[in-house]
């Protein structure tokens, strides 16, 4: 036998043995804990837990993690995003439900899908930047878009297999989190609770066939037209007035979690539209099921529990956080539990099988309620936490003491690695009328209130938070740059990586917080790494890129790192150990440099009257007073919005739609202009303080 001969058999057998370990991804492989092999799904497996038994790279280890290779992705938008690992490919969705399929060892793109999203949404496309993730299942990828389809690819060819439409055309919902997959049905929810007269829901589908299993809608429609169910009949008790005329928000827009032993789904439900409570609900009223986990029957979709975390909501403090499933010992002994960090900034063990709230503590600051009464398990809320009076400035903000990014839960240190925010937020609904309160679409809501020019750079803190559900303490704090950072993942290595808003992509001893590798890849991160082997070695993934919804509105306090839209692209990066791979260049962080023309009489009055305009229409993605964050252009910056006829082109004209920027063909040619007066304003006064 030649040398040659040798070599090929040996190429062969490995070959043989890949091909063998194959695994279609089923239940059974999203179950399985021990198995590291892929990351198959959103949370890795059922349990959302973000946490990994690989241990090839640990704690003594990790210093010799380097770059193995990296793909450029381009400028994308919307990075935050979390990819899968099924059998040495990596898929993953950025931008507009851009869906790749990439070679885990050498980063080849194998196919990239493009669902045209900006072509179809029309106004949707004001709403949202395309979803946090994809599922996996038996050959196949789902996907969710603005437009509010899902989609079923091929994970072979990427080809579409079927979409359905899961939201009205017409309303204001969109789709901006991961489908979920069990027993051959695929879930998905919607999000937009801000925008319009939306109720919330959450949909299962014949993943075969994309054919409508079951629908579960979140809150109560107008019981004239009677109840889709006795949980619809049971919550409208807990609404007052005519709810229905406003539709009650709840939106299920991130956590969906599937428990196989029980067979059941946790859905994690969102605010309440609008905002206010006094407006929604005017008699007051707990306003079920907003800002609540709840159960239900896998197979029908039939209601079996809830659990409110903030009753009769007025602080967009949704509870669409992770809904981890662990077993943690309650005195003593080892109990079912759902670990949930929800935006009104208390950690909550849940018994899984009842819904009881076991324990509930402070996870941040927190001043809009004293404790959660674990004899009612409802929160003790502070004498002024609904504004009754006017002005009213508590924490968290309505970002959250912890907003979407994943938390991680490592069953071997038993620790819950959660990225945080310390941010206060103002409230106050003196002026609005209260009675008469009609959705003008894009009105953010009814009780925040903004600031209108740069944020001072200490409004807000981000940290590392390495909490023990047992104690409810911290183990260790690690602070993070800014005010946003990325999500977690955890490894039986004894590690924790996370990705920062500076961009960094660090590692942390698990036990102490100790950090023990950092690498900066020259864009924010906002997405969770993932963690699996290929060919006998283990890589961490992590999509680099800094955009989604909390920076870009944000404004100042996110841009203050740099990140220039159209300057710095979003990267695919793979690392492993002793990998040497060159990083990416990417151009160096800088601030928008904004334009002025300094002939230009600027009427402060029309100023004022585009600042109205801009709140409701601009800031979401351009950023608080006009300091965008890395996700949009920074208009101050822009020379479209120094000339009339072309900032109207785009604003009214829809001429930049296909890049993602929607137009606003409802404003007048007044109100265009006087929305360019404001930004112009903004831009004078930037350059006067420099
Ligand atoms: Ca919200």
């Amino acid at each position: 036998m030649s040398s040659r001969h040798i070599v090929w058999s040996a190429i062969c057998a490995l070959v043989l043995v890949a091909a063998s370990a194959r695994s279609e991804i089923d239940g059974k492989a999203l179950a399985n804990e021990a198995d590291g092999h892929n990351w198959p799904s959103y949370g890795r497996t059922y349990s959302e837990q973000h946490s990994s038994p690989l241990a090839m790279v640990n704690r003594d280890n990790v210093g010799r993690l380097g770059l193995s290779w990296s793909l450029d992705l381009g400028h994308v938008q919307n990075g935050a995003t979390v990819p899968l690992a099924v059998d040495g490919i990596l898929y993953f969705t950025v931008g507009q439900s851009l869906v790749h399929a990439v070679d885990a060892r050498s980063g080849k793109l194998l196919w990239r899908h493009d669902p045209e999203v900006a072509k179809v949404a029309g106004r949707k496309l004001r709403y949202t930047w395309g979803p946090r993730g994809i599922a996996y299942w038996q050959g196949r990828v789902f996907v969710g878009t603005t437009d509010g389809r899902l989609i079923a690819l091929s994970a072979k060819t990427g080809h579409q297999v079927w979409s359905v439409q899961t939201t009205d055309k017409n309303n204001e919902l969109t789709i901006t989190g991961p489908p979920r997959v069990f027993g051959g049905r695929v879930i998905i929810g919607n999000a937009g609770s801000e925008w319009g007269p939306n109720r919330g829901y959450v949909t299962a589908y014949d993943t075969a066939t994309g054919r409508q299993l079951w629908r579960f809608y979140t809150v109560p429609g107008n019981p004239a037209d009677g109840f889709e169910s006795d949980a619809m009949a049971m919550a409208a008790k807990t609404w007052t007035g005519e709810w229905w005329k406003i539709g009650g928000g709840g939106t299920v827009w991130n956590a969906i979690t599937y428990d196989p032993e029980l067979d059941r789904i946790y859905i994690g439900v969102g605010n309440g539209a609008p905002w206010n409570r006094k407006v929604r609900s005017p008699l007051g009223g707990d306003n079920l099921f907003l800002c609540a986990i709840v159960a239900l029957d896998a197979a029908t979709g039939r209601y079996v529990w809830h659990y409110q975390t903030t009753p009769g909501e007025s602080w967009d403090f949704v509870s669409a956080m992770d809904i981890t499933l662990a077993t943690v010992p309650v005195d003593g002994v080892p109990h079912k539990v759902i670990l949930h960090a929800p935006k009104n900034g208390f950690f909550y063990v849940l018994d899984r099988y009842t819904g009881k709230v076991l324990s509930a503590e402070k996870l941040g600051k927190v001043t809009w309620a004293e404790r959660v009464d674990l004899t009612t398990g409802r929160p003790v809320e502070a004498a002024n936490a609904r504004y009754p009076d006017g002005v009213v400035t508590q924490w968290p903000s309505s970002i959250g003491v912890h907003n979407w990014q994943p938390m991680s839960f490592n069953q071997w240190t038993g620790l819950v690695y959660v990225p945080t925010i310390e941010m206060a937020g103002t409230f106050d609904d003196r002026g609005i009328d209260k009675e008469h309160f009609v959705f003008k679409k894009t009105e953010l809501n009814t009780g925040l209130v903004l600031s209108s020019g740069d944020a001072p750079k200490d409004a807000g803190t981000s940290a590392l938070v390495a909490w023990d559900p047992v104690t409810q303490k911290p183990r260790w704090t690690v602070p993070t740059p800014g005010v946003w950072n990325g999500g977690t993942m955890t490894t039986a290595g004894g590690l924790v990586f996370q990705g920062q808003a500076d961009g960094r992509f660090n590692a942390y001893d698990a036990l102490t917080g100790k950090q023990l590798w950092t690498q900066d890849v020259g864009i924010g991160i906002s997405g969770a790494p993932i963690t699996y082997t290929v060919g006998g070695h283990q890589y961490v993934t992590v999509v680099a890129g800094w955009g989604a919804a909390g920076p870009a509105y944000l404004g100042s306090l996110a841009a203050q790192h740099g990140w220039v839209a159209r300057r710095q692209t979003h990267q695919l990066l793979t690392f492993v150990l002793d990998g040497h791979a060159p990083m990416p260049k990417q151009p160096s962080p800088e601030q928008a440099i904004p334009l002025d023309e300094p002939t230009l009489a600027i009427d402060p009055m029309r100023a004022k009257a585009g600042e109205a305009i801009y709140a409701t229409r601009c800031l979401a993605c351009h950023g608080l007073g006009v300091v965008a964050a890395g996700f949009a252009p920074d208009l101050r910056a822009s020379a479209v919005a120094m000339s009339a006829t072309s900032f109207a082109g785009v604003v009214r004209g829809g001429a930049l739609e296909l890049n993602n920027m929607p137009k606003f063909d409802e404003l007048s040619v007044e109100d265009v202009e006087s929305l360019r007066l404001y930004i112009r304003a903004r831009a004078r006064a930037t350059l006067s303080v420099h």
